[in-house]
């Protein structure tokens, strides 16, 4: 079943979720909400989606990021934001240690639809959660996979990216293809930071 996605400022999106007991992850409620939520981030299209997102707020998520997604990208764009393909998992009770190397790229929501900004994230993450059987995992990850992890994690503190987002760079997506695309990752982020200190 294809749930509906709160948007900002639902209070739900400002709440500390809530941690799940070991007891409660292998619950027929819990395996339909985990199918949900996948049939829902699927039809969004999205890479994750937070239970927060979907009105519940308890400490899991789901990630995937297939390949047909980033089918329009080239390979130096890929190469760029350390982009490969994410099979699909369930994080839950996740805690997360970033590295002090940052990269800046946009960064979509699917809670703050039609937007994206620059926003600043840890280029490596180690995360320990739990997977949907409540076994104890240790998620090692880097580039864009760490993006969406770090993303979907603010979400289960209550934080968005706009709280981390670079002031001045929030944008509709339309006008994103319009302005700045063609120009290049570089160029325009070395042009929204000159924007940025005006
Ligand atoms: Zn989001």
């Amino acid at each position: 079943m294809i749930l509906p996605i709160v948007q900002a400022d639902d209070p739900v999106l400002r709440q500390p979720a809530r941690v799940l007991r070991p007891e409660e992850i292998r619950t027929a409620e819990i395996r339909e909400l985990i199918a949900n939520m996948k049939e829902t981030m699927r039809d969004a299209p999205g890479v994750g989606l937070a239970a927060s997102q979907i009105g519940r707020a308890i400490q899991l998520a789901v990630i995937e990021d297939r390949s047909e997604y980033s089918k329009d990208w080239t390979p130096e764009q890929l190469a760029e934001r350390d982009r490969r393909p994410v099979s699909f998992h369930v994080i839950i009770n996740p805690k997360i240690e970033l590295s002090s190397a940052k990269a800046e790229f946009f960064e979509g929501c699917l809670s703050l639809a039609g937007l994206m900004a620059l926003v600043p994230r840890a280029r490596q993450v180690t995360v320990e959660c739990l997977d949907e059987n409540g076994q104890a995992r240790v998620i090692e990850a880097h580039g864009w996979y760490a993006r969406i992890l770090q993303h979907e994690i603010d979400h289960l503190g209550g934080a968005m990216y706009v709280d981390r987002m670079l002031p001045r760079t929030l944008m509709t997506v339309e006008n994103y293809k319009k302005f700045w695309l063609e120009k290049g990752m570089a160029r325009t982020i070395s042009e929204l930071a000159n924007r940025h200190e005006r």
